[in-house]
């Protein structure tokens, strides 16, 4: 090594420095967002391939991949389906053909018999004997010493660049820079957590020495790797950390004592609330009586009794003199809650309003005027509710209701319309996708946690089974014969397709089949190709008991509430996930009486899916679930791609890094605590230019 550390940092030396990068390469490297020398050595590998080991030639296998070698015996042109040039290879052991559909003369001459091959690629089944169809190889004139016992990287790539040519630009960057690469982390903190060095870490990961432990790394826990995904985790934990702090810096309007609308309300109440209720509110009131904006996450199962929690601390921003505001994802949630809630309020005096698409100009007008002038106190709607030109007079509290439907985006969208001059109004995010606590933490930063994790007394669980498809005909007659006997169900054909239109039509041909079998039953169809008046309306009708049986997509995912309905059939189950079919699940077992789910299912079930199923048949416990769930098909799909922002991660993964988990935070407290000025090189490290948390 000499002495002097080059001057300029990783970040500012361009990729052109590299030699066989010109503007050319430059230009297509850009496109996997490669600007500069440290972008590079920060493009991780997304698997390994073990090519450590040769495969004797009678032991290659088709269907996976190999590395092999041999002697050419034999190259020729073939003219089968397709022209091609046709290696075969033999190392006493057996024999193999390598076939190349393109080739340059060079190479055509340069695969003569005699010469020595080591080849890696994708083992297939040939006309006469396995074959290797383009395949990765080095060309010997001897017989070549043992392969390298390192793994070999796999990196993410785009059209025109190569593994090779990332694989050379890599190693060139490692070579020059890789030494000089700055620690993200103090030094007092790596001794402490016996983490390797950033640039150690970093060139291990490109380059697996020799001893590495291969079983380590390819699973992803080699200690470099979890250095790396450490990193990562802290840089997003950060930046929403600092996004929430950035957030208190703000006022938020205090709304301290009173209680009286609560109180004439809960009064009124058919019910009491559960210690479970008592508590979140209690925590919810406690924040907004602090003079900074409320943050916080309501995390409950479905049928936890979310809305009167919502109802109650609404009234306490009302009585304050403020409004409030309940967003909901869909049309058909929107309208339930402003019924439920109207129905609450109203008698006490409080006005509400709710905003949809299919208001007329002079209840628009109306409505907007009221929220205008503050004679409006309470608003419900879709996300719509803040994109058109509504204004508040003085907006409080805005509560956002199944949060796995909204992104990270949106959320502070929406902080951005409701800030005045006392503030920014106070959120309550409420969801039934409840996750772990670690994950929440980090998922969750910026976040405050409230667990409601009670369950209404007298709820009996939904007793869940699963049917084949082939009979059908059976269960047909089971929705029958709990619709003669006074009860509701719910056929949910779920969107399976992306065109809406598929699926509305599987919705509609299923409702027509069991019309045919039940035709003095009143049946009602939604789907997501109907208008939203249309659907509401079909919504209003099953609520009311003028419709028995309801056939739906999954619009009705979310939120209706109707506890005359005890059974619940759904179809292609199998190709849904847990979440949400406890979601779905969630929509009859709110009565008295005991209800059932039918999870339809095509046989054969794959083991995957027959493993999902039994975790439904077992529990009614959404936290279970979720962690299974997560288990079973990652954070990704769970939370909702756009949800936590996690969904980039580039090395870290939540489910198989999460007992990182507490070392994260622990770490990010105490840089900002002590070591402040790690934290901003760090969070622009990992998330470069796509930070847009902290902007604020
Ligand atoms: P979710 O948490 O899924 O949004 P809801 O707010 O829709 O649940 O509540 C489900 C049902 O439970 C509603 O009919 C609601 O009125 C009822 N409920 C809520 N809290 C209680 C309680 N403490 N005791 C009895 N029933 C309750
Ligand atoms: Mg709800």
């Amino acid at each position: 090594m000499s002495g002097a550390a080059p001057e300029t940092p990783a970040h500012e030396l361009p990729l052109t420095l590299l030699r066989g990068v010109g503007s050319r390469v430059a230009e297509k490297l850009a496109r996997l967002d490669l600007h500069n020398v440290q972008d590079l050595l920060f493009h991780l590998p997304l698997r390994y391939e073990d090519r450590t080991r040769i495969t004797p030639l009678r032991a290659v296998r088709a269907g996976g991949e190999a590395l092999v070698e041999g002697q050419i015996e034999l190259a020729e042109i073939g003219f089968g389906r397709r022209r091609s040039l046709l290696v075969r290879i033999g190392d006493g052991t057996g024999l193999l053909t390598l076939r190349f559909f393109h080739f340059s003369g060079a190479q055509q001459s340069n695969l003569r018999s005699g010469r020595y091959i080591r080849c890696y690629g994708e083992v297939r089944h040939g006309p006469g004997m396995r074959e290797m169809v383009h395949p990765e190889y080095q060309l010997f004139d001897a017989p070549p010493d043992p392969p390298e016992p390192r793994l070999t990287p796999v990196y993410p790539t785009t059209e025109g660049v190569h593994q090779v040519g990332l694989r050379n630009y890599i190693g060139q960057a490692l070579d020059r820079f890789g030494a000089s690469l700055a620690d993200t982390l103090p030094p007092g903190f790596l001794d402490q957590h016996h983490l390797p060095a950033l640039p150690g870490a970093v060139a291990s990961v490109h380059r697996p020495p020799a001893d590495a432990d291969v079983d380590l790394l390819l699973a992803g826990r080699h200690p470099a790797q979890r250095r790396l995904a450490l990193d990562e985790f802290l840089a997003h934990h950060l930046s929403l950390r600092r996004l929430r702090a950035a957030r208190r810096a703000h006022p938020g309007p205090r709304i301290d004592g009173g209680g009286e609308l609560a109180a004439a309300f809960l009064s009124r109440l058919p019910f009491a609330l559960t210690g479970a209720q008592q508590r979140v509110i209690a925590e919810a009131l406690a924040d907004m009586a602090s003079g900074k904006p409320m943050q916080r996450l309501l995390q409950g199962d479905v049928g936890a009794g979310k809305t009167v929690v919502a109802a109650i601390i609404a009234l306490y921003a009302i009585e304050a003199g403020y409004q409030a505001a309940v967003m909901a994802p869909t049309e058909i949630l929107a309208e339930q809650h402003y019924q439920t809630l109207s129905s609450w309020l109203l008698p006490l005096g409080v006005e509400t309003a709710w905003l949809h698409g299919g208001l007329r100009t002079a209840p628009r007008r109306a409505a907007r005027q009221g929220l205008a002038s503050g004679r409006v106190a309470l608003a419900i709607g879709t996300h719509a509710l803040f994109q058109e030109e509504v204004r508040f007079r003085k907006l409080g509290l805005l509560v956002v209701d199944e949060q796995h439907r909204f992104g990270v985006d949106q959320r502070l969208a929406l902080r951005e319309k409701g800030r005045s001059d006392e503030g920014e109004p106070h959120q309550l995010i409420m969801t039934a996708t409840p996750i772990p606590r670690t994950l929440a933490m980090t998922a969750y930063a910026d976040l405050d946690v409230s667990l409601l994790d009670e369950l209404p007394p007298g709820r009996l669980p939904v007793e869940t089974v699963a049917v084949s498809e082939l009979r059908r005909a059976q269960v047909i007659e089971r929705v029958g014969s709990a619709c003669a006997a006074g009860h509701q169900a719910y056929w949910v054909c779920p969107l399976i397709d992306e065109s809406e239109q598929v699926d509305a039509r599987a919705a509609m041909v299923t409702a027509e089949e069991l019309q045919g079998h039940f035709p003095h039953i009143a049946i009602g169809v939604v789907h997501g190709r109907m208008s939203s008046e249309d659907k509401e309306a079909v919504v209003a009708r099953f609520k009311a008991g003028d419709i028995s049986l309801l056939v739906a997509t999954t619009v009705i995912e979310v939120g209706v509430d109707v506890p005359n309905a005890t059974l619940m059939i759904i179809e292609n189950a199998e190709r849904l996930g847990l979440s949400q079919l406890h979601q779905l699940r969630g929509r009859v077992g709110r009565g008295k009486a005991r209800s059932t789910c039918v999870l339809l299912y095509h046989s054969p079930l794959s083991e995957h899916a027959r493993e999902r199923l039994a975790v439904l048949r077992a529990t009614n416990d959404g936290f279970a679930i979720a962690r299974k769930d997560l288990e079973l098909r990652g954070p990704g799909e769970v939370l909702g791609t756009r949800q936590t922002g996690l969904q980039n991660l580039k090395v870290a993964n939540l489910v198989r890094d999460r007992d990182l988990l507490p070392l994260v935070e622990n770490l990010a407290r105490r840089l900002l605590e002590d070591e402040p000025q790690w934290v901003e090189p760090l969070i622009r490290r990992w998330l470069g230019g796509q930070e847009r948390y902290g902007k604020v």
